[in-house]
């Protein structure tokens, strides 16, 4: 077990004059990735954020509604259950406090530097460590780089045209406009994803009028929250192993969709369920139409929702599929022609994920830039390590995204294979861990061809999942059991260790506690 460590000139740990590891992020993958350190006597670390909160998403996103579709007591570290959940689904204000928590709880607020925007990355080959650039002009040194940035933080708004002449406000879900008063305003809403139909049903009360673009209609299933009892709060605090078999529980229903991503036969009761649930909330035929999608189910991400229906009922609430054809003034109109007026627009039209790195500036070994390294598409060995990038972690990273279960878990997973990469750079006495080029391609060869036939490819829809050539290079395309299993013990075969030019410090190398 190691303590803090001092710069070394040439050792295992820190670069002269800088940090041991740099995380980019305080969202749970940051978080998690600096609890795992600090569990395991690591404390040189510096955390790098943006903004003036920890949080990541559950920061970001404040809209009206804003909550989590995966229940409360999985969408949670394992290592740090919360008894006292108000809600079987958490809301976006008790997930930023449980997160507040976890920050005090470890110490983690003096290692990270709020107001501090990464805008680059270089990796220095004489030295084998990466110098991090911000927008306060500050620079940071380090041996390891973690990028826990998230792979939703990009918010993606349509180039409408004419958006340009509109006069009145727009604003997207994840930056949403808590100054402007809705009351009594004539609102457009477009896109219909997850965080839509969060929002949708809180504001149509408010609004004089509602207009929702709908491109595709989600499969949306029936949302069982509700208060957690105050029976249920004590058993989880008393009776051991009670919480952990409910969590266990929770894992394993969500998990049983997987099986239906590879043979969408097994889906047909979830469909059913889908269809059920909109006939029971959607009495209107043409209204029902509008919303029965026609691709397969779990194409793109099946939504949970209780009250996005009967908010489309409402009188002041109107579905139109006929798309934007153009952005005047004051008005939306629709692809039939028809004008709607508009006092403001609302975009819940997602974020750019495959296309996330088009314009990052992260230049790896030997020059290299990583838009020349993902060519041919984002890809990275389990998500995590970037062939030709040493040092270099991303946590969920490419195809380790989720569409049926907790991101949570793969965020674990993630972090106890960094750790492990981390001890096998000391232990080795190197300055250099980088995942070879074969095993990469081996790697993002399978993915492709789990990918191939699988749900999100062959089911019919088109989804962020997909990149520019219809490609998937967003979700985990197995179980997350397999992915578990895969970054359950790294492979040292799958890895390069290596020194940097100058001899090695002759001191003994540390170790990282396991
Ligand atoms: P999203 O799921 O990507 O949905 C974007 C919506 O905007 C879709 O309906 C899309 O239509 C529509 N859209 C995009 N571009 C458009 C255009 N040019 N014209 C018309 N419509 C357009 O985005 P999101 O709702 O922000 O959610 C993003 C992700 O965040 C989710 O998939 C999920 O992973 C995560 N999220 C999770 C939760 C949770 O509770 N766990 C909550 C919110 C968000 P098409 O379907 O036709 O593309």
């Amino acid at each position: 077990m190691t303590t803090a460590h001092t710069a070394e000139p040439s050792g295992t740990v820190a670069p002269e004059g800088g940090h041991e590891i740099v995380i980019v992020g305080t969202g749970f993958s940051g978080l998690g990735m600096a609890i795992a350190l600090k569990r395991a006597g690591v404390h040189d670390f510096v955390i790098l954020e943006k903004a003036d909160e920890v949080g990541g998403t559950w920061r970001e996103n404040t809209y009206p509604g804003c909550a989590c579709d995966i229940m409360s007591l999985l969408y949670s570290y394992s290592f740090e259950p919360k008894a006292d959940w108000s809600r079987m689904f958490p809301r976006q204000r008790e997930l930023l406090e449980y997160i507040k928590g976890c920050v005090d709880k470890y110490g983690l607020r003096r290692h990270i530097r709020f107001g501090t925007e990464v805008t680059g990355a270089e990796y220095v080959d004489a030295a084998d460590s990466w110098q991090v650039m911000t927008a306060t002009g500050e620079t940071f040194r380090t041996r390891v780089l973690v990028s826990a940035m998230g792979p939703l933080h990009r918010p993606s708004i349509p180039d409408l045209p004419g958006l340009e002449t509109f006069t009145g406000r727009t604003f997207h879900s994840a930056e949403w406009d808590h100054d402007y008063d809705l009351t009594g305003k004539r609102v457009a809403v477009i896109g219909t994803g997850a965080s839509a139909i969060q929002f949708v049903p809180q504001i149509a009360p408010k609004v004089e009028s509602l207009t929702v673009f709908q491109r595709t209609p989600p499969w949306i299933i029936p949302k069982p929250d509700r208060r957690v009892t105050e029976v249920e709060k004590r058993l989880f605090r008393s009776v051991p192993g009670v919480q952990r078999a409910y969590r266990n529980g929770i894992y394993l229903m969500q998990e049983s969709f997987v099986l239906g991503f590879k043979n969408p036969r097994l889906l047909k009761a979830a469909g059913g369920l889908a269809q059920w649930h909109l006939h029971r909330q959607v009495k209107d035929p043409v209204l029902r139409r509008k919303l029965t999608p026609d691709y397969t189910m779990g194409c793109k991400r099946t939504l949970v929702s209780s009250d996005y229906y009967p908010a489309l009922t409402r009188p002041n609430v109107e579905l139109v599929t006929e798309g934007v054809k153009e952005v005047r003034g004051r008005s939306i109109v629709c692809g039939d022609g028809t004008e709607v007026e508009v006092d403001a627009i609302i975009f819940g039209t997602g974020f750019h994920v495959t296309d996330a790195f088009d314009d990052a500036h992260i230049v790896g070994r030997g020059g290299v830039r990583i838009q020349d390294a993902w060519r041919d598409g984002i890809q990275a060995h389990l998500g995590v390590g970037v062939a030709g990038f040493p040092n270099l972690f991303l946590l969920l990273g490419p195809n380790s995204g989720l569409g049926h279960n907790s991101m949570i878990f793969i965020i674990e997973a993630q972090v106890r294979y960094v750790m492990q990469c981390l001890r096998r750079l000391r232990a080795g006495n190197a300055t250099r861990i980088a995942v070879r080029p074969a095993v990469q391609a081996r790697f993002n060869e399978w993915v492709q061809r789990k990918s191939e036939g699988a749900v999100w490819v062959a089911g019919g829809c088109t989804s962020w999942y997909l990149d520019r050539n219809g490609r998937n290079r967003a979700a985990w395309p197995a179980s997350t059991v397999n992915y578990w299993l895969r970054t359950r013990r790294v492979r040292p075969s799958d890895f390069e260790l290596a020194n940097a030019p100058k001899p090695a410090s002759p001191t003994e190398p540390a170790t990282i506690g396991h």
